[in-house]
Order: structure tokens, then sequence, then C-alpha cells
């Protein structure tokens, strides 16, 4: 059995050296979609409590991302915003890579995986920075 869930959150980012209009700081409201799964429901009949798993993504993800800027770790982007934003020092999140959607992805997929209970597995992971355009993660089924 599956549970899907959604979200929101605001960022901005720039893709650096990017020969279009991303490689400018420009922002979304990002969706992430998340489907996660159990063998076997709980006594309540749950895979998991909707409000346990949208409390685990927030620490997981969204506190970290929602309301930043997100920049590649060597964007020196990333640290002539840290030096004047002193107000928010933990709002510039500085990634392995560029900002992409397909990174986020990624990194919302390891960051929720290892924050699930034992008996919970994710599914599926998509990020959208617009409503036509994303990145999507799934297991691999046999
Ligand atoms: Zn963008």
């Amino acid at each position: 059995m599956e549970l899907e869930t959604s979200y929101t959150f605001d960022a901005a980012h720039r893709i650096r050296g990017h020969a279009g209009k991303c490689a400018g700081l420009h922002g979304h409201t990002y969706r992430l979609d998340l489907t996660v799964s159990a063998e076997r429901l709980d006594p309540l009949g749950m895979v998991m409590d909707f409000e346990d798993l949208r409390e685990l993504v927030r620490k997981a993800v969204l506190d970290r991302w929602d309301h930043a800027t997100l920049l590649a770790a060597d964007d020196p982007l990333a640290e002539a915003i840290a030096s004047v934003q002193h107000e928010a020092p933990d709002r510039v999140v500085r990634l392995d890579g560029h900002p992409t959607a397909e990174r986020l992805t990624r990194e919302a997929w390891s960051a929720i995986e290892r924050a699930l209970p034992a008996h919970v597995r994710i599914e599926r992971v998509a990020i959208r920075e617009t409503p036509t355009s994303g990145s999507a993660l799934a297991r691999l089924r046999p």
C-alpha cells in the first residue's frame, strides 16, 4: 500500500554557466510529491500517520530549503549573499553541484529515506519547478 503526499516550498537558485535565463538568480514555488509504501498496515490501518510523514519531510527537506537560496557550493554568489544576509545565515544552502530539479530530487530522496521509519519505504520523489517542468526519481520495480 502506498501513501502520497505533496508539499510546496519557495526558494531561489541559479544554474551557473547555463546558456540561458537560468544563469541569473531567480525563484520558484517548488512542488515536492512523495510516495512511500509499507508491506503491511499498522494497527490503525495506516502505512504511517500523514502528520508524522509531514513532520518528517518538514525536518528533512523543507526546513532547509524553504525560503532559502540554493546554490552550488562553488558558486561565488553563495558567499556574496551570505556575507550581506546576516539576518538569515542558514538561508544560503550550498549543494554538491548545480541546484537543478534533478539534484534536488536526489537530495530529497536521500534525506527522506534516512528519516523514514524502518517499515516504510520510499517509492517516488518528484520536484517541479513550474506546473509544467520537473524531475522525478522512482524505485525500480522488478
Ligand atoms: Zn529555476
